[in-house]
């Protein structure tokens, strides 16, 4: 089976209202992505998507040549095609989705049954994106409850850290030990700061140890493995990191000096589901947990809602699924299918139908395509 032609559709669509998210500079009235399609030579399609448009156009400029005639299989197969690749041209995790979801078509399976994957419901954790006021996340939390979600993710970006703490410490009031709380600090990449140092970490560990979270995210800036080493060493919190690193070697080091408790790679930024799988098995023989990155737009939420479906429920228990504001799931990460997936009880159902198992709804995309 050969690939005979690659695209991607650049897809602009307007939000309800100007959105600011935690590591945002300013307030965004449109969300764009980069619809990904791939075709084989029987004219069967493979989809995928990113937010990362202009870095995957030029990815697919560069690739196609070499990627039209190759054999499906042998492309994802081939670990130096995909790390060069992502070398030259960034993310092209995206890339190596849409063949999976290709591939998965023409084996009559979803996808996450060609990983042998047997789980057919996932436990999702709601993901906040906005610096909030306590009142407005207290009653954000009081819907993710109602929605059966009890582990929410809170993010930590504030001017002043006491103005952080107090939202856990509003939230634990308000809900006790009923929600399990996470915290993403966004400190790998934030573009605005505050930029915490290795001590103001430190000291954020140390409070949330009083609070019990589950985990506190990039706390450092992501290439700082010396400081999450050492932040592990001194704070009893689980320290999370991982989401825009691409390959498994990043992650060797990373588990082998011992600098995280949990593994974040997606499946969209890394070099794809397969490496994933492999990260993923790196952290269960050590011992961790790993809990994919999942904030790009529905089909790179729904390939790692595949990858989750394939990998124990041990080693990752639930998947990141971004829900402030509310309306996000719907409007935006699920703006391109025809049928939405809905959360029950706290739960998201595999899609039974071949590849990522789902239809994507054309005519309302090509509405908005630029
Ligand atoms: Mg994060």
């Amino acid at each position: 089976m050969k690939i005979s032609d690659i695209k991607t559709y650049r897809v602009k669509i307007p939000l309800r209202e100007p959105t600011q998210f935690s590591w945002d500079p300013l307030p965004n009235t449109h969300f764009e992505f980069a619809l990904i399609e791939v075709t084989n030579n029987k004219g069967t399609k493979g989809y995928s998507a990113t937010q990362f448009t202009a870095q995957t156009e030029v990815a697919i400029r560069g690739l196609k040549p070499l990627l039209k005639g190759l054999d499906v299989e042998d492309f994802l197969a081939n670990d130096r095609l995909l790390e060069l690749g992502s070398w030259f041209f960034g993310r092209v995790g995206a890339i190596e989705v849409a063949l999976w979801d290709l591939l998965a078509k023409e084996e009559n399976l979803p996808l996450y049954k060609l990983f042998r994957g047997n789980r057919k419901i996932v436990k999702v954790y709601a993901s906040t994106g906005r610096l909030a006021k306590s009142e407005e996340i207290i009653d954000l939390v009081k819907k993710y409850y109602d929605m059966g979600i009890n582990v929410i993710k809170i993010r930590f970006h504030r001017t002043n850290i006491d103005d952080d703490l107090n939202i856990v410490k509003g939230i634990r009031k308000e809900f006790g030990e009923q929600v399990r709380i996470a915290i993403d600090a966004n400190q790998a990449w934030g573009l605005v700061p505050p930029f915490w140092n290795r001590r103001d970490a430190l000291k954020v560990a140390k409070e949330l140890e009083r609070y019990d979270v589950e985990w506190l995210e990039e706390p450092l800036f992501k290439d700082d493995i010396e400081g999450y080493m050492w932040l592990r060493r001194n704070a009893n919190v689980k320290i999370a990191a991982g989401e825009l690193e691409h390959n498994l070697w990043i992650f060797k080091r990373f588990i082998e000096e011992n600098a995280l408790d949990i593994v974040q790679a997606d499946v969209i930024y890394s070099n794809g589901i397969n490496e994933c799988v492999k990260i993923a098995l790196l952290a269960q023989i050590n011992g961790l947990l790993f809990l994919p990155h999942a904030w790009d737009p529905g089909l790179g939420w729904l390939a790692n809602l595949h990858l989750t479906a394939s990998l124990p429920e041990s080693l990752t228990p639930y998947l990141e699924t971004p829900l402030d504001p509310l309306w996000w799931f719907n409007d935006v990460i699920q703006f391109a299918f025809k049928k939405e997936i809905e959360i029950e009880n706290g739960y998201v159902r595999l899609p039974e139908k071949e590849g990522l198992g789902i239809e994507l709804d054309m005519e309302k995309i090509k509405k908005f395509i630029i």
